[in-house]
This record gives structure tokens, sequence and C-alpha cells, in this order.
């Protein structure tokens, strides 16, 4: 151990809401709250919003719609209209695309076009933003989070706030504040982390013929493996289109640690060692794609993603945790905030087990306040994949529509908490409702 002296910490700022983490969750956050009149500071590690969707490489939103009793439709409203409609304006988004038999239905878009409009929906309601600044401690007063300490190219500072929204995946504020948390399936190993990669100068007409299907790819994978060449990290590929049609975004690497368990990305060492790995992956699944499917002889990897995909990591003890069953049963809750209409989606070691909505149901379930409300810290909300959920339902409402509207719930909480001088946990939870339904979302 090396003992650091004690130190005192400047106070960069102070601010009705801090938000940590620009991913759905916290775009989503930041927005509500400012948009309800409170005053924003907006943190986060990278130059850029998008979290997963830009960071990860992700680039498409699932969980937007539901198969509802065999007819598609937008089940999350709100915020992510206006993010979805700025994004198309840049160009940038993609058409609704199915798959799984209609079971899914998902909407890729431009990374760039993305980091873009998000900017653009932060600064027009007045969202301040903190980049590159790597949360890493908590000052704590009386069981509530006084600062929130932050590392940055000016040093080490402190922001204050009254509410705090914890939306970094990670839960790394929670983490840093006390809360009680759990990790991955409980036996050691969670969600198989993927590096994302894309690829250009597809022949889009010969890549839709021979994948167009979305299980074709893997039957090419079968028969390529067959040939001893290839060694592939899963099955279960996902080989997708982009918004411009010779672009096409790849799903299919694994990252494993050393024991073969899921690589845990609160592990620094694990992290980098999974980096490296899944560009090795890369490399290697790409090599398979410009020699054996046809379309991508004279394709190239446009972009290998900044960083590893990473989709579970610790999830909050909240007042309530969403499990698989209210997935899979399309559970209601009386304080109802927002509803989750992405199936559950388990990376499993080698492959990916999908579990979905009974056939003729309403294909979502309603997700509630309690989930973003962790059991200790009096004024920290937790939204997006770290909330309070099962192993299960956090395979399920992961994905960005719910993080979006988690997201859009919490910055509306603190907002109105704050201007109602309640706390998080005595919150009017009819007015949240009511504030939520007016500013366009669907609450179930
Ligand atoms: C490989 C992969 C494929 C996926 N495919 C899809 C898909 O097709 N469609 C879909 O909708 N979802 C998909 N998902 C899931 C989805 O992208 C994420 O679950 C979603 O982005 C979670 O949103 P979030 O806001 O909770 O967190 P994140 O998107 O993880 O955002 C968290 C943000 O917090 C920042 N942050 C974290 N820690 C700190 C810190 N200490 N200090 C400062 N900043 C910090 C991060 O940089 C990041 O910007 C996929 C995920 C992965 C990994």
């Amino acid at each position: 151990m090396i003992r650091e002296a004690g130190r005192a910490t400047e106070i960069l700022s102070e601010h009705d809401v801090v938000v940590l983490g620009g991913g759905p969750a916290g775009i989503a956050a930041a927005t509500a709250a400012a948009r309800h009149g409170a005053d924003v500071l907006l943190v986060e590690r990278y130059g850029f919003l998008g979290g997963m969707g830009t960071a990860g490489g992700v680039t498409n939103f699932a969980g937007l719609y539901a198969l509802a009793h065999g007819e598609t439709r937008q089940v999350v409203h709100g915020i992510v209209d206006d993010l979805l409609a700025r994004i198309d304006r840049l160009g940038g988004l993609n058409k609704p695309q199915q798959g799984l038999q209609g079971r899914i239905t998902v909407r890729s878009y431009d990374v760039s076009a993305y980091k873009c409009a998000a900017d653009d929906l932060l600064l027009s309601c007045g969202v301040k933003l903190l980049f590159h600044a790597l949360a890493v401690e908590a000052a704590m007063e009386a069981g509530a989070i006084e600062a929130l300490i932050v590392e940055t190219k000016s040093g080490r500072r402190a922001v204050r706030a009254r509410i705090f929204i914890d939306a970094s995946g990670d839960a790394d504020l929670a983490a840093h504040a006390g809360v009680p948390f759990e990790t991955g399936d409980g036996h050691g190993s969670g969600l198989f982390p993927t590096m994302m990669f894309r690829v250009g100068g597809v022949d889009p007409e010969k890549a839709l013929a021979a994948i167009g299907e979305f299980k074709a790819i893997d039957r090419l994978m079968q028969d390529a493996a067959a040939t001893g060449a290839y060694r592939f990290p899963r099955e279960g590929a996902i080989v997708r289109p982009q918004k411009n049609p010779t672009e096409w975004r790849v799903n299919v690497t694994q990252i494993r640690n050393a024991q073969g368990r899921a690589m845990d990305a609160t592990d620094a060492l694990e992290l980098s060692a999974g980096e490296v790995e899944g560009r090795r992956q890369v490399q290697e699944y790409f090599r398979f794609l410009k020699n054996e499917v046809p379309g991508f002889e004279h394709s190239s990897i446009v972009e290998i993603a900044p960083q590893v995909g990473i989709r579970e990591t610790r999830r909050v003890e909240g007042l309530y945790r969403l499990s698989g069953d209210d997935i899979l049963g399309c559970t209601d809750f009386g304080d109802a905030i927002g509803v989750n209409a992405w199936p559950m989606e388990l990376h499993v070691e080698g492959k990916v087990e999908w579990r979905f909505f009974p056939d003729n149901s309403r294909g979502y379930c309603q997700l509630p306040v309690r989930m973003l409300l962790p059991r200790s810290v009096s004024n920290l909300l937790v939204a997006g994949r770290c909330a309070s959920m099962t192993h299960e339902g956090q395979s399920a409402a992961r994905a960005s529509g719910a993080c979006f509207a988690m997201g859009q719930a919490a910055g509306t909480a603190a907002a109105l908490a704050l201007r109602s001088n309640a706390s998080l946990r005595g919150l009017d939870i009819a007015a949240l409702q009511q504030n939520l339904t007016a500013d366009g979302a669907f609450l179930g």
C-alpha cells in the first residue's frame, strides 16, 4: 500500500442535479431534469455522449418497439423521440428493421450523427457538460452524497449537487457511496462482453441475398468452422446493415477472462486484457467475412469500437428488483414510470439465449420507480443498466429503450423533488406519472 497524504479538493461547481454518465440513461436524465427547471451538470469520462451506443460501438437502438398482440408498435416515447428526430435530421437514422421472425424491431444509426444529436439535445435545454472527467469518489455527509469527486485534465475536482443520478452503467457512484450491489449471474460469471466493429465497402445486394435472413450467417459460420480453417467465439452472430447500406455492424465477439468466465469490466487488468482480446477476435472474424461471405470481398474494417462493449457489471440493490418473471409476465406496477419491451437476451458462454414475451401478449412490462431508488443514500437515483434488477431482468431492460425510459423518469423525479422540497422517497408518484405522460412518455 502507498499511503496518500490527506488533501483538500477544489470545488469546481455546484448544481441542483449532477448526472454521472452520458449513455441513454444519462442523456434522458439530464435532459428531463433541465427541462423541468433544474440546473444540471452531466459528467462523462469520454469527450462525447452515447455510452455503449457510441463508445461501445452498439450503433443500434433496441427496446423501442413491442410486438403487441401480433402488431409492432413503438412503446418507448418522450425524450428519445427528440433524440431520434435530431439523428434523423442529420441523415443518420435507419428505418426500423425486424428480426427473429418479427419478434424484435430495432433502428441502427450513424455513430457520428448520434454524438452530434446528443450534444445538440443537451445544450438545447441548458445542460452543462463536463467531459474527460472520471468519477473516482463520493464525499458523504449524513447518509447523503455531498460531492462527486472527479479526476480531470485540470486535476482532481469536486462537483456538488442536491441530487445525484448515477447513470454510469457500472454504478460507480453508487458503489463509491456505499450502496449495496450485486454483480453478474451470482455464479462468478455474467453476460459476456463483446467488442463491436463495423465493416465498410460491402456490396449490399450480394450481402442481403446471402445473409439478409437473420440466421443465414450462422449457417455460413458452421460450414466454415467444419473446414477447420476458422474458430468462432460464439453462435448467433448479428451482422446487419447500417443507414449507409455499404456499412454493416458486426456483433459476434465474446470476451472471456482467464477462467473462461465473462470478463469482469470492474477489474482493471481483466478489462485491459479484454480490449486486446476483442481486437484479436475482430481480425479473425473479419478474415471469415472477407473470404467466405458474399458481398464482403472488397470490404474493410471502418471502426473497431473505442472500448469493449459491456453488458453487465454492478446492479444496485434498490427498493424493488425487476426480475425475469416481471419481464416475461408483462407485469404491471402501481408506480410505473415507463416500459421495457425488449425480450431477455442472455449472452452466455458460446451463444445467445433469447426468451421472448408470450405469443399474443402485449409485449412489454412496466418499470417501477422503486428500481431507481437505492436502498441507502437519500439523494441518489440510479438509472440504466445498473438500476435495481436481477441478472435475468437486466438481460432485457439493459437495452437502450428501457434505459431512456428510466433516465427520463429519474431526471423528472429529481427536478420534482427539488421543486416540491420533498425527499426522493417521499415523492408524489401520481405527480411524477402525470409529468412523464405530459412530456410524451408512455407508461403502459
Ligand atoms: C456489445 C453490445 C451490444 C448491444 N446491443 C444493443 C443493441 O443492439 N441495441 C440496444 O438498444 N442496446 C444494445 N446493448 C445494450 C445497451 O447499449 C446498453 O445497455 C445501454 O447503452 C446502457 O445504457 P446506460 O445509459 O445505462 O449505460 P452506458 O451506455 O454504459 O453509459 C454509461 C456512461 O457512463 C460513463 N461512465 C461510466 N463510468 C464512469 C465514470 N466513473 N466516470 C465518468 N463517466 C463514466 C461511460 O463512459 C458511458 O458513457 C448492447 C450492449 C453491448 C455491450
